[in-house]
């Protein structure tokens, strides 16, 4: 299989001590952010201090010390829903749709081969180009629902994939449902596509699970875009859990949730849900729920750092910048706005660093030039859409495997990758295969006919 070759990279950085960010502000919260000096040891922050005032004592020849004036740094994003074996499909269907059933027999009766054509590359690229999708836009944690898989995502993957979650795809599988549930530890999210629609159907569904599970805290549903208003009081009194994927319900459906419902939600976070639905990646879809549902940019900054990071039960001070929590975060150029403010005017080109674990991931190439060598081994130059980014994956060996079996240019989110700025394809040699990967077959679920084949990935 190629996928081998790509858990063979070594990718992890050189080992190092002490990195200090020094110059920045630094987000304290979605209101404030101070000039701090941040020092990472390992994979947590090890202290973050006014400027010359209690500052990690720098022996000479322990680590490095990076100038980041003019910028600003925030935790890592959290993108609450992904698929991210789908991240090389372009956006399919011709909403709206009454829910997710007619359109998946939709694009399975009028995309047949363009779903063909992007299951033939293999599982493991697919996955690696999800990451490199959330990467590029800042997100450092993704809650994916599907299997999770250990040879993947615990070796040098793009970003953090929780690994403590139960999950079934909908009440389409309602036998898995309350199979997985019972399985699933206590303590870890549950995770549920429901009433991802606007019809009868989608409207029982929630009816239905209560008699199947407890509604709490601990449960994830997604979507419930056909809650009817006493089915969404009973969900905010219960406290369960709420994922809102706005501009993938409003492809599909034509319909989303409501500012004012997602305000009153003790639980709630924000999601993208992958390329076959979204416009874009977390970025995108923290401008449009701002500027266009309105959404009060500190209430969408939580939804993304510290309500994400609840809801999906992390427990190592993801979402917040403090002294031991793990070392995410990402870099931008100061604009002198409170974080909040800061963060629902970026796109990914404004992304210009991002650490994860304590590791440097992506970088920009004007804060490249202030990033010592030995922070940058094992990265590789990746275009997207004609933008230079340095990321921590194997970028040559991922858009050659894309190649092989794509008959254009590969792209996530819409945006065109590759290995020159010229947006050329990189040389694959020959032709794109036509042999299947039965891995890829295995994995995709989104037709109600393949969704028993999902369990052969446990
Ligand atoms: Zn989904």
């Amino acid at each position: 299989m190629q996928t081998s070759t790509l858990s063979q990279s070594s990718l992890a950085p050189a080992a190092t001590g002490l990195i200090t960010f020094e110059g920045a502000r630094v987000a304290r919260s979605a209101y404030s952010a101070k000039y701090r000096t941040l020092s990472v040891r390992g994979r947590l922050v090890e202290n973050v201090s006014m400027p010359g005032v209690g500052e990690v004592l720098r022996l000479p020849g322990d680590g490095v010390t990076i100038n980041l004036s003019g910028f600003m740094v925030f935790p890592g994003l959290i993108n609450a829903h992904d698929h991210l074996d789908f991240s090389v499909f372009p956006r399919m269907g011709q909403g709206p749709y009454p829910s997710w059933r007619e359109w998946s027999t939709d694009i399975h009766r009028s995309e047949e081969s363009r779903i063909a054509e992007s299951l033939r590359v293999p599982l493991e690229t697919r996955l690696s180009f999800g990451g490199i999708r959330n990467l590029i836009s800042g997100v450092t944690t993704v809650s994916h629902h599907n299997p999770f898989l250990d040879q993947v995502f615990r070796g040098d993957f793009p970003v953090h994939v929780p690994h403590g979650y139960g999950w079934a795809h909908s009440l389409a599988e309602i036998h898995k449902v309350v199979e997985r549930f019972v399985q699933t530890p206590p303590g870890w999210p549950f995770i549920l596509h429901l009433a991802e629609g606007t019809d009868q159907a989608s409207q029982r569904e929630f009816d239905v699970l209560e008699h199947l599970v407890p509604l709490n805290e601990h449960l994830m549903l997604v979507h419930c875009v056909g809650l009817t208003p006493a089915q969404w009081e009973t969900a905010v009194n219960s406290g369960t859990g709420i994922v809102w994927c706005p501009s993938s319900n409003l492809y599909t459906l034509g319909k989303t949730l409501a500012a004012e419902q997602i305000l009153k939600l003790p639980n709630v976070a924000l999601g993208t849900d992958s390329p076959l639905t979204a416009a874009g990646d977390l970025l995108d879809e923290i401008r449009f729920v701002h500027e266009e549902l309105g959404v009060p940019a500190r209430f969408v900054y939580d939804l993304v750092t510290t309500k994400a990071a609840r809801l999906l039960r992390l427990r190592n001070g993801e979402g917040n910048l403090q002294t031991g929590s793990k070392a995410d975060l990402i870099i931008a150029r100061d604009r002198h706005h409170t974080p909040a403010e800061a963060l629902i005017q970026m796109s990914w080109r404004d992304i210009e660093l991002v650490m994860e674990q304590g590791r440097i991931t992506m970088l920009s190439a004007s804060l490249a030039e202030r990033i010592p060598v030995e922070l940058k081994e094992g990265m590789e130059r990746i275009f997207v859409d004609g933008v230079g980014r340095l990321i921590r994956a194997p970028v040559q060996k991922l858009l050659e495997q894309a190649c092989l079996s794509l008959e254009r240019t590969p792209s996530i989110g819409g945006r065109k990758l590759a290995l020159t700025e010229a947006n050329s394809r990189p040389d694959c040699g020959h032709q794109p295969s036509l042999e299947r990967s039965p891995i890829a077959t295995r994995n995709d679920y989104f037709s109600p006919e393949v969704m028993n084949l999902r369990d052969d990935c446990h």
